[in-house]
């Protein structure tokens, strides 16, 4: 699919925009301030198959760690600051390679100005302006106002009017993010900011819930963008483990064909009252069996023939079951009928045949 043509902008040694491949993002939720844990958590994100990460940077403690968190870190790690300039000064003296700030929420403006100029001064240091629907509109105290009009067009002209401010300080390495609090008006507001400049986007459906209702909400929000060619990198944000949203992220990107299928892609049907094996279990077992295993292929597990074999002719190996057994496939022709009890480890056993052919799509 065509991207939207954008600028392109570093963080680190990872390239945001459309002339590099759209990159996963996540924040750890450990506290910033304990190193070991901060890295610990950072490490596992990046065996995963994270590209970038975040981390809260909310107090001086905080901001104390992050020299010793950027130094031990295998990935780029973004400072998340809010409300005061002096601790993303100082995120930039620690060597964070990027910085997340909602302007909006930032009280001295002459110190924002300085934090822009500090920024432009660093090369692979990206700034990202985030603004979110609930932060443009006025506050009383902790409660937000109502607002009358266009919250899309109110959100994306704002934020731009923050760019246009960075960039008179010389800052240009910009990426920016508007999230609506829900679906449809955080789609709405990408969109039209699509027309208005050329600033890589970061994708994300803010406060999407716990893991289920995270996982539909981006699938949908994100999945939208991205199939339209808008947005150049992404995190799922749900309440729950940062493991469970780089897994998703890398999903939504696998899905729209964004990224190479990594490991074993399992297909397997609903099952209904023509099944006469018990599916669940033995897509379950060879789910298990399979994880993490560094081959591209793709096994179809189906609960008869009525669709198997033409699954099977799409998969490098597939099974269709029948009463108490399962005819078993590779590259779609039949190989034998093998029965119920032994399916899983005749699936498996195939699928680690196939490993020398490590250029399967
Ligand atoms: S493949 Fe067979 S068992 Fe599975 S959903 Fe289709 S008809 Fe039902």
């Amino acid at each position: 699919m065509a991207r939207r043509a954008t600028r392109t902008v570093r963080v680190g040694d990872i390239a945001i925009g459309s002339g590099a491949p759209v990159s996963v993002q996540s924040m750890t939720k450990t506290h910033t301030a304990d190193v070991d844990e901060t890295l610990a958590q950072i490490c596992e994100l990046a065996e995963l198959g994270c590209q970038i990460t975040r981390c809260a940077v909310p107090n001086r403690a905080a901001v104390q760690s992050l020299r010793d968190i950027v130094a031990g870190s295998p990935l780029p790690v973004v400072a998340d600051i809010h409300f005061d300039h002096r601790l993303a000064l100082a995120a930039l003296e620690a060597g964070a390679q990027g910085v997340r700030i909602n302007p909006g929420n930032m009280k001295d403006r002459v110190g924002l100005r300085a934090f822009y100029r500090a920024a432009s001064q660093r090369a692979g240091v990206k700034v990202r302006i985030g603004v979110n629907s609930g932060s443009i509109r006025g506050r009383k105290g902790l409660e937000v106002c109502e607002h009358e009009g266009d919250l899309a067009e109110l959100m994306v002209s704002e934020t731009l009017e923050y760019c246009r401010d960075a960039e008179e300080q010389g800052l240009h390495n910009i990426v920016i993010s508007l999230k609506g609090s829900d679906v449809p008006s955080t789609i709405a507001a990408y969109r039209l900011a699509a027309g208005r400049c050329d600033y890589p986007f970061h994708l994300g459906i803010t406060a999407a819930g716990p893991p289920a209702a995270s996982i539909i909400k981006s699938a949908i929000g994100i999945g939208t963008l991205l199939a339209e060619g808008i947005g150049d990198t992404i995190r799922v944000s749900m309440t729950g483990s940062p493991h469970e949203e780089v897994r998703a992220g890398l999903a939504i990107l696998e899905a729209l064909e964004l990224r190479q299928q990594r490991g074993v892609e399992i297909i397997s049907c609903p099952t209904c009252a023509r099944c006469e094996i018990d599916l669940c279990e033995l897509v379950e077992e060879v789910e298990r069996r399979l994880d993490g295993l560094p081959l591209k292929a793709r096994v179809a597990v189906m609960g008869c023939v009525v669709n198997g074999p033409g699954e099977a002719a799409e998969a490098d190996v597939a099974v269709a079951g029948g009463r108490e057994f399962g005819y078993l496939f590779l590259d779609g022709r039949k190989l034998r009928k093998v029965p119920a009890a032994e399916l899983a480890d005749a699936v498996v056993a195939e699928v680690r045949r196939l490993q020398p052919r490590e250029d399967r799509a």
